[in-house]
């Protein structure tokens, strides 16, 4: 895959987003444009109103969920691995391990292969497929915990420190402050895994995109509405809500004692800890943390990194000391789902 074209001759950071100029699309646009890739659902990467839309079936699925008829005029379904040609430029997608639907798009022109990678992650999640390396020239990364000190630990450490307190103090219950997409299922579904079996309690801003995720064959177990639990069910019930829903809610104030937690990778740093409140910082990310990030760029085999969005100039820096031809693309209006 060498000496191949210069990519940055065809592929280009616009103010909208990426842009895939032989093939007249652009990858993640923060505007409406005529013709887009999606590579996942998160607010930040799929935006409404597009002309023409290619994403996966899962991904077009939530898009349509939250968005309604704004979605675009044209969607189109492409499968992970399926081939199509959009101009002069060879297109797939490959998991990327992300949340629910999330690819990692394949770009191959004039004998150069890029991956633009989305959001990513290393972790086994049960909702959605795992990441998959694809061998490229470029690898175009996000930096969303690109500092050396963010080390995710092991999602079941994160889970039992949740379910020993519950043990611990069984009159009450917990709330989980969880983002509506792909942390509130993946945590649902690792709370499963770790043999969890009682209902478990949703806000009503959550329950559209659970449904969602059970009708794309996610299991989730027993879920149930908050507002409809008898407070004498609460007692050491989990109840998953948005960040910063639960003591506004009517029903917060049915709840035994609730032990406050949050799942998010931003909780490694202790002063967020202490800002927000909670009792138990789960430290759960859908990103790939610092050894990640780099074992990935290994993985792939890229001689050039490209970063979007995060963290860029310590990845730049280090990827650089390590040999990798890096620059950052200053694009604009990526972070975490809000
Ligand atoms: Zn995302």
């Amino acid at each position: 895959m060498s000496a191949g074209s210069r990519p940055e001759t065809w592929i280009k950071a616009t103010s909208a987003g990426l842009f895939v100029e032989p093939g007249g699309f652009f990858i993640d646009p923060g505007r409406a444009v005529d013709r887009a890739v999606v590579s996942h659902g998160h607010g930040d990467h799929a935006r409404p109103g597009h002309g023409r839309i290619l994403a996966t079936a899962d991904t077009l699925a939530i898009m349509a969920a939250r968005f309604g008829e704004r979605v675009g005029h044209a969607t189109q379904a492409l499968a992970y691995g399926e081939r199509l040609t959009i101009g002069a430029v060879s297109l797939w997608l490959a998991p990327a391990g992300h949340i629910l639907g999330s690819a990692q798009i394949v770009l191959e022109h004039a004998g150069t292969r890029v991956v633009v990678s989305g959001d990513y992650k290393r972790r086994p999640d049960p909702t959605c497929a795992p990441f998959e390396p694809i061998t490229c020239d470029v690898f175009v990364t996000e930096a969303t915990f690109g500092l050396p000190i963010f080390q995710h630990p092991p999602d079941r450490d994160e889970i039992d420190k949740l379910l020993k307190a519950l043990a611990l103090f069984p009159e009450r219950c917990a709330i989980i402050g969880v983002y509506a997409l792909g942390k509130c299922q993946r945590v649902i579904a690792l709370l499963r895994r770790a043999g969890y079996d009682r209902p478990i309690y949703l806000d009503g801003s959550l329950e559209r995109l659970c449904a969602l995720y059970r009708q794309r064959g996610v299991a989730l177990g027993a879920l149930r509405a908050i507002g409809d639990a008898s407070p004498g069910d609460l007692a050491g019930a989990i109840v998953m809500a948005q960040p910063g829903v639960g003591p506004g809610a009517s029903w917060f104030r049915y709840l035994p004692e609730p032990i406050m937690a949050r799942a998010s990778g931003w909780l490694s740093l202790r002063r967020r800890v202490r800002q927000s409140g909670i009792e138990i910082p789960l430290i759960i990310s859908d990103h790939a943390d610092w050894a990640e990030l780099f074992a990935t760029f290994r993985d792939v085999g890229a001689g050039t990194i490209w970063v979007t969005h995060g963290q860029e100039d310590a990845i730049v820096h280090e990827a650089r000391r390590r040999g990798f031809d890096a620059q950052a693309l200053a694009l604009v209006g990526y972070g975490e789902d809000a």
